[in-house]
């Protein structure tokens, strides 16, 4: 097998991770397509959809010009298209010494847009929390790798009371309200600008960057919000260093596993597929579900929320439904499951995991082929302790 590249994204990999809560997912999303063929992953792996994307560029645009008008924007153009277009990091920093010049001047709040963050190796060596060898090059068969990243908006503005700047980093979404994977990839740009300004002021003997990063709140600019709105990082930061402490490594540990193996097999058995409403809007529904209901995985009981498969998971049960209903026959085990809120609802009503394990016998092309065969005659309720939006398409 050749040599495998992971590279972590902050919103391809990190931010999508929050929305998705799947180890599965977060494997997917940063293995580039050469790589995902030898790994003998099926496409597509990527997600993403493109009028939803053209959708974020509109609203981002429409800001941008906002910007412009009120002379607060500091941007560049790209000489052949004339759109906008990126900084390096370079350019970024000497940016960002302007603009906090001016800011420092006149006090008047000014957005740097489309910065280029460089990851630093003391912040790799901070948040790559596994083997060297498998980030410096030096493993054989794996190299993870960080992406370049790009904040929306840098935002420099003065702080009255302690007369300095404060930078702060400001991400337009296409969503109406906050989401938590928006709050946390803002948790990790904010990371990324504190190392990147703490190596410049170290690194730099004149020039240096006369402002302080704002590490207690991270903003977002929401579809239709005259302004962006603040949020307290410390809701973030927990989840941000479980990221990096527990999840990330976790995943590329398997990896690591599975080249050194060279078993695809092994890899597709370790790695978690956490099966939940938000698949459908992920790409990789189809391959998830065709395995997990060859192998009659519990994953696939509706309404079964992410944390729910994950407590099952900590409690050791069995993945196989049969394995599963034999185990909850024993009344410490269907106790200490109660203790969650959503496997107390199920084990109270057991009609989802009769009807689930009524259904396993039929494979994922018997349901293709001849629609699903209930051998009872159940039909699913509509659940009382959800939400439903019901979208009408053309
Ligand atoms: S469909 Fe669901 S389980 Fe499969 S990769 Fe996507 S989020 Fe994970």
């Amino acid at each position: 097998m050749d040599k495998i590249t992971y590279k972590l994204s902050p919103s391809s990999c990190v931010e999508q991770y929050f929305s998705h809560l799947c180890e599965r997912f977060l494997l997917y999303q940063g293995i580039k397509s050469g790589s995902a063929k030898a790994l003998g992953f099926e496409n597509p792996q990527g997600t993403g959809s493109e009028i939803a994307a053209l959708a974020g560029e509109a609203w981002e645009e429409k800001l941008a010009r906002k910007l412009i008008k009120d002379d607060s924007l500091i941007y560049t153009l790209d000489k052949k298209t004339g759109g906008f277009a990126k900084f390096n990091t370079e350019e970024t920093i000497s940016k960002l010494v302007e603009m906090v010049e001016s800011v420092k001047g006149d006090k008047k709040t000014r957005y740097l847009y489309q910065a280029s963050l460089k990851v630093t190796d003391n912040f790799i060596k901070d948040y790559f929390r596994f083997d060297k060898s498998l980030y410096d090059g030096t493993f054989e068969g794996l190299q993870v790798v960080f992406s370049r990243t790009h904040p929306d908006l840098i935002r420099a503005s003065v702080d009255e009371e302690k007369n300095q700047v404060v930078l702060s980093i400001v991400d337009m979404k296409l969503a109406k309200k906050m989401k938590v994977e928006h709050k946390v990839q803002v948790t990790l740009y904010v990371k990324l600008l504190g190392y990147l300004v703490k190596e410049y002021n170290d690194e730099a003997s004149n020039n240096k960057l006369q402002a302080v990063v704002d590490t207690s709140y991270g903003y977002l600019w929401n579809y239709g919000q005259e302004q962006e709105t603040g949020f307290s990082l410390q809701e973030t930061e927990p989840l941000l260093e479980d990221f990096f402490q527990d999840v990330f490594p976790r995943v590329i540990n398997k990896l690591k596993v599975a080249i050194e193996a060279d078993d695809k097999e092994q890899l597709q058995q370790v790695i978690d597929t956490q099966i939940m409403g938000n698949c459908e809007w992920c790409e990789n529904y189809g391959q998830c579900t065709k395995r997990l209901k060859t192998e009659g995985n519990v994953a696939l009981l509706p309404y079964l929320s992410s944390y729910a498969q994950e407590y099952a998971k900590r409690l050791n049960m069995p993945k196989g439904i049969s394995e599963f209903v034999e185990e909850i026959e024993r009344p410490e085990i269907s106790e200490a499951l109660s203790a969650n809120r959503s496997w107390s609802r199920i084990l109270k009503d057991k009609s989802l995991l009769e009807i689930h394990q009524d259904a396993v016998p039929y494979t994922y092309d018997d349901m293709k082929n001849a629609g699903y065969k209930w051998k009872g005659m159940r039909s699913f309720v509509m659940p009382n302790w959800q939400n439903i939006a019901i979208i009408i398409t053309a």
